[in-house]
């Protein structure tokens, strides 16, 4: 039996990305910039494009996020959602553990919507 196709946005995301040769980071894996891996790097997130609601501090959500809660429930003590549809940090992380967390929401978002290099 067949199974149904899947047409879950963030299995999109994914394929995209397999179909340009980038991995999660978006970088290539032989260094070498192309037009794909500049497509891509648009999508990392940027401190300048951050939600205001953000509280200040090295981690950060910006206004590429697409509410797929994801960071929400891998760390809801460090990602909240607003009241206008998206996440932002509400508290930021203070021990190894918490800012590993917050790395791997980093690393799993799907359009990389989380930056570490706030202030
Ligand atoms: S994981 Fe990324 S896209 Fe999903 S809710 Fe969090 S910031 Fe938004």
């Amino acid at each position: 039996m067949e199974e149904a196709a899947s047409f879950c946005p963030l299995d999109r995301i994914d394929a995209w990305r397999m179909f340009f040769g980038a991995d999660a980071s978006g970088l290539q894996p032989n260094g070498v910039s192309n037009r794909s891996s500049q497509i891509i790097d648009k999508l990392m997130a940027e401190k300048s494009n951050k939600w205001k609601i953000n509280v200040n501090g090295r981690f950060y959500v910006d206004d590429q996020c697409i509410d797929c809660d994801l960071c929400r429930e891998m760390a809801p003590d460090f990602f909240a959602r607003s009241d206008d549809g998206y996440s932002f940090v509400h508290k930021q992380p203070t021990s190894a553990e918490d800012i590993k967390l917050c790395e791997e929401a980093l690393n799993d978002c799907p359009v990389q919507a989380i930056g570490n290099d706030g202030e």
